[in-house]
Parts: C-alpha cells; structure tokens; sequence
C-alpha cells in the first residue's frame, strides 16, 4: 500500500495549489522554529498533559533529533523545582497511533454511521409529534373560522367573540410553526447516502495514507489534531 495514490478519491482532497501553499508555509514554520526536527517530530506535540499536576507537557528532542520525549518540567523550569514526569514518545506515539486508527476502521466507522441511523429514528418519532401538534392547531383554526362564519352577523357581540376565538387560534398555529422551525433549524444536518460513502471511503484511504511513506510526520499530526483535544499521560514506575 506504501505510496499509492487513495482508492477513491472525494471533494475532500484539497486541490493542487492549497497543497503547494501548505508545503509552503510548513517550510515556512521550520524556519520559524529550528526546534522542531523534520522527521522525527513527536506525534502528539502541544496535545500532551500531565496525569499529576495537569499542567501542558513540553516535548523535548535529544541532540540528533530523533529520539522525542514527552516532558513536565514547568516547576523546574520556572521555580527550580522537581521534574514532574516524563516519558520517551515512542511508545506513546505508538500506541496512539494504534488507537486513531482503530477509531476510524471501516467497522468503527460502521459503528458510527448505525448510531447515526439511530438518532435519525429518534428524530423522525420527534417529527411525528410536531406534525400532530400542527395539525391540531390547524383543526383548531378551521374550526374557529367556521363557527365565525355560521354566526348571524346581526348577532354583533356573538360574532365579535368568535372573531377572538378565531384570532387566538391563527396566534397559536403560528408560534407553534415558529417554534418548530426554530427546532429544524437548530438540528444538526443529516447524512446523506453521498456523505456516508465519502466516510466510508476516507475509513479505508485513512490507514492505508497513515502508513504511506509519502506521509510526512506533519501530516499524521494533523490527523491526530482533528480527532483529539488532548491526551493526558501519567507514568506509573520506570
Ligand atoms: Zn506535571
């Protein structure tokens, strides 16, 4: 699978030119910061905190680069305290590499989209009771206008009550359609057939370009930046 291009390809590829303005500013930020060695960058840089104090933990490289470290040494650094802890990345990366790939396996993903299904049942069984609600409220109105309209016009206070009853009823359909379009607007869009093949298809291109050579350090941290906030690290003996 090394290097090969993705099976399937989506909207979800960035075009040519963003591509070469990515390369361009990432060459850009290695300039900016020497610090960051090119190919051994730690997988989890600025994501890691500490188990104990919860503080950010530093990532560190030892002299050739390539070894990284995971490191929480604010106290130290800032009072000339004790180190907190720290640990290599290497088994860290590891093992959250295994994990961001487990979570977007095709049966992961398969797992996903059933729950997906699942709130979309919900959401119709929500939508059957708002249709009911309007249709009552319509019934309402319809009823109100044909007891105005039966009434002998001759009959003033009769008909001017009636006329209430029929504006109330036109009040109360309308805050409902309101409120039920407030709810359909604050409702997350639903997957289409076409978003769940896309997903699909990035599940299987995902571990296959993870593994690529052609896949660069910076780009498995982006990966692990889109799927997680932080991770928390607390080292327990040697
Ligand atoms: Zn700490």
């Amino acid at each position: 699978m090394d290097g090969t291009a993705p099976k399937c390809s989506s909207s979800l590829y960035i075009d040519w030119k963003t591509y070469e303005r990515n390369q361009d500013q990432m060459a850009k930020n290695r300039a900016r910061y020497p610090g960051v060695p090119r190919g051994g960058a730690a997988l989890l840089s600025g994501l890691v905190s500490c188990g104990v104090c919860g503080r950010k933990m530093v990532t560190g490289y030892n002299d050739d680069g390539r070894e990284a470290r995971y490191s929480c040494s604010w106290e130290a650094t800032t009072y000339g305290g004790r180190h907190c802890q720290s640990i290599s990345a290497r088994p860290v990366d590891a093992r959250v590499s295994a994990l961001v790939l487990e979570a977007i396996s095709p049966s992961a993903i398969e797992v996903s989209l059933q729950v997906a299904e699942d709130i979309e049942l919900e959401r119709q069984q929500i939508h059957d009771g708002w249709k009911q609600r309007l249709e009552r409220a319509d019934y309402e109105i319809a009823l109100a206008r044909r007891r105005y309209e039966a009434v002998d016009p001759d009959n003033r206070l009769v008909a001017r009550t009636l006329e209430k009853d029929w504006e109330a009823a036109l009040a109360r359909g309308q805050t409902l359609a309101d409120d039920h379009q407030r709810t359909l607007s604050q409702q997350p869009e639903r997957l289409t057939e076409e978003d769940k093949k896309i997903i699909r298809c990035l599940a299987e291109d995902v571990p296959s370009l993870w593994k690529a050579t052609s896949t660069t350090a910076r780009d498995r941290q982006t990966i692990v930046r889109i799927m997680l906030d932080r991770v928390v690290i607390q080292v327990f003996g040697e």
